[in-house]
């Protein structure tokens, strides 16, 4: 499988700094987005600590199999790729808990993590928190990723709807996060892809603004990548974009 990729992240209209990080790896086939919290600078240190953990670790272990000495327990119910992805985070896991023993300034910093890695017509999904992978296949979107998020939790209980989770007021309050805290816990799936697949991972500046229906509309309408993401940041911005905004998107091609 082929793949093209874009991405784009903006501060948004009530933010002075950008606490969301990204990595777009195509050598690698990752594909990662962040978003981070904490006061002052640390939301951002935490995102881009994390962030670049998960690279590192995915980018050292290219040739890793499973019985080589792995860094973490290895888990044999898992693939490969699950297994590098999960250890993953728990190596940015450490940075974060690294960072935060340095310095008094960034206890209590966090980050939620997706990142995906894609061998051949699979992907495997890890993520904590609350920004999400969605797939438009066949003009219909479907979201990969169930949020670690208080208003997900009421969702499911059939206490809120999706449109009322998008304005509640604890909107934001993730249930998981990385935080450098030892009982880190990663979800993590394999999905099937197919040729004519667009993925999307964002974070939750994105959908707390656009509506499923909304994004879908852009994801089918655009033919360039690049002017897909920058419509999905606009559309955010133009719906009044009070949060950090990141969209990665990837098409994927048979060869
Ligand atoms: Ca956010």
């Amino acid at each position: 499988m082929r793949i093209s990729s874009a991405s784009a992240t903006d501060q948004g209209l009530r933010r002075s700094t950008n606490e969301d990080n990204f990595a777009v790896r195509e050598d690698l086939k990752l594909f990662v987005v962040a978003d981070g919290m904490g006061g002052h600078a640390a939301g951002e240190v935490a995102s881009q600590a994390v962030v670049e953990g998960i690279v590192a670790f995915v980018e050292a272990t290219r040739a890793m199999s499973p019985d080589q000495t792995w860094p973490t327990q290895f888990d044999p119910e898992l693939s490969v790729n699950a297994n590098r992805l999960r250890a993953g985070f728990q190596m940015g896991n450490r940075r974060l808990a690294a960072q935060i023993a340095s310095s008094s300034d960034l206890r209590g910093m966090a980050t939620t993590a997706v990142a995906m890695l894609i061998d051949g017509g699979s992907a495997t999904l890890a993520h904590v928190g609350d920004s999400r992978v969605y797939r438009l296949r066949d003009g219909q979107l479907e979201r990969l990723t169930r949020d670690h998020s208080w208003v997900e939790e009421q969702i499911r209980l059939g206490a809120l709807s999706e449109t009322a989770a998008r304005q509640h007021p604890w909107r934001n309050i993730v249930t998981r996060a990385l935080s450098g805290s030892d009982d880190l816990e990663v979800d993590i799936q394999e999905v099937a892809l197919q040729s004519g697949d667009r993925l999307l991972l964002c974070s939750d500046g994105l959908f707390t603004v656009l509506s499923d229906g909304q994004i879908s509309e852009v994801l089918r309408r655009e033919t360039d990548l690049d002017h897909l993401c920058h419509a999905l940041i606009q559309g955010a911005n133009d719906g009044g974009g009070p949060d950090n905004v990141t969209a990665v998107v990837l098409e994927l091609y048979a060869v």
